[in-house]
């Protein structure tokens, strides 16, 4: 593919009032491309979509074929105010209703029933339909400026870590796509949690930058779909069958009791498999990264204290591995809870499943 990828650099904006000049007519053109069909990505705080009409199967069909997305996978659709959804789902439960007010604008996407007729190929002919409101002014800007839902994947190659960066999104889509909206880097770093809201309780499809803490708070109770831990019961959110956010070198969690357990055996893995020859990558806290052997390539990956600091740099780790060209990559492992299980959960894609449990 050979398109001129437009490229605006705007300013990192507060909110949408404080919208400069020059930062709007960038998000006219990038609408007005928007409105013709073409695909513009842009940052949300969560990470990097790339946007199309949601509501021309054509142009959906041009996002799977751009990112080289499995056909069945659906898109989630990002709307810039609550009115939107009375074209696209049939009702707005009141188990919806809470979650929308707790969580939007924000990383909650939220599955309900499709209206007949709409979208069909971006919910990849499903009945349902996953949609939410991102809280990010620039992304608001672009979708309000469009005056459409916006299908918004994340904007990377399939199979690739997902984009943080704008320059992440022009590594995978340069000349691949009509634009690049260059907001700065985003904030949360892991996607949007998935919640099938179409039963009397909520359901977590994939975990994500809203905790499952926070939605039983608020709705008083949360399931977790079984299939997003299981090899056995196939997960009801297609995308989750797919191994994500791979990095090139083969990766390893490693897993102990202890923190000091998990230090020794990435050590004792490191020096095995660099006297075979390899290049090795460790992925490791801040607090424990100075820890490990000379001649690894030790990248730090936010603080052990502060997971949210871990979710923001996750994927662009796994990203700079792959420009170290390491062959093989050993991680730390991190607490399951809070936007712990969305970093675990992202962390065992990447490695394929692959765990050393001491
Ligand atoms: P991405 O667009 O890459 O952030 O992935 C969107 C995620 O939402 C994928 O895991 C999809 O399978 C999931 N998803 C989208 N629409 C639906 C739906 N109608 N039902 C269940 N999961 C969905
Ligand atoms: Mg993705």
């Amino acid at each position: 593919m050979d398109k001129k990828t437009a490229y605006w650099n705007v300013d990192n904006l507060v909110d949408e009032s404080d919208i400069y000049p020059q930062t709007r007519k960038s998000i006219v053109e990038a609408a007005e491309l928007l409105r013709n069909n073409e695909l513009v990505a842009f940052p949300t705080e969560t990470v990097y979509g790339l946007g199309g009409n949601a509501l021309a199967d054509d142009t959906v069909e041009k996002i799977y074929a751009a990112k080289g997305r499995p056909s069945d996978n659906p898109l989630i659709l990002h709307i810039a105010d609550k009115e939107q959804l009375n074209d696209l789902v049939r009702e707005v439960s009141p188990l919806a209703s809470l979650l929308i007010e707790a969580f939007w604008p924000g990383p909650l996407t939220l599955v309900m029933p499709k209206k007949q007729g709409v979208a069909h190929r971006a919910s990849a002919g499903l009945d349902t339909l996953a949609i939410r409101m991102p809280d990010h002014p620039l992304a608001l800007a672009l979708i309000r400026a469009t005056g459409l839902p916006i299908a918004a994947p994340s904007a990377n190659l399939s199979g690739r870590p997902s984009p943080t960066t704008a320059r992440h999104v022009m590594e995978d889509l340069n000349g691949r796509i009509a634009g690049v909206l260059d907001g700065g880097p985003t904030g949360i770093g892991v996607e949007s949690t998935v919640v099938d809201v179409t039963g009397n309780i909520p359901v977590i499809l994939r975990p994500g930058g809203v905790t499952a803490e926070q939605i039983a708070e608020v709705a008083g109770n949360v399931a977790v779909d079984p299939g997003i831990t299981s090899d056995k019961v196939a997960p009801k959110s297609p995308g989750m069958k797919y191994r994500h956010y791979a990095p090139a070198g083969e990766m390893t969690l490693v897993e102990a009791d202890s923190q000091e357990q998990m230090i020794q055996a990435i050590i004792r893995l490191a020096e095995q498999a660099a006297a075979e020859g390899k290049k090795v990558g460790i992925l490791a806290a801040e607090e424990s990264a100075s820890r490990y052997p000379e001649g690894c390539t030790v990248i730090a990956c936010g603080q052990r204290a502060d997971l949210h600091s871990v979710a923001h740099r996750v994927y662009d780790v796994l990203r700079t591995f792959d420009e170290r060209g390491v062959d093989v990559i050993f991680s730390e492992t991190f607490p399951a809870k809070g936007v712990g299980a969305a970093i675990m959960n992202r962390l065992n894609k990447a490695a394929g499943g692959k765990r050393y449990i001491c």
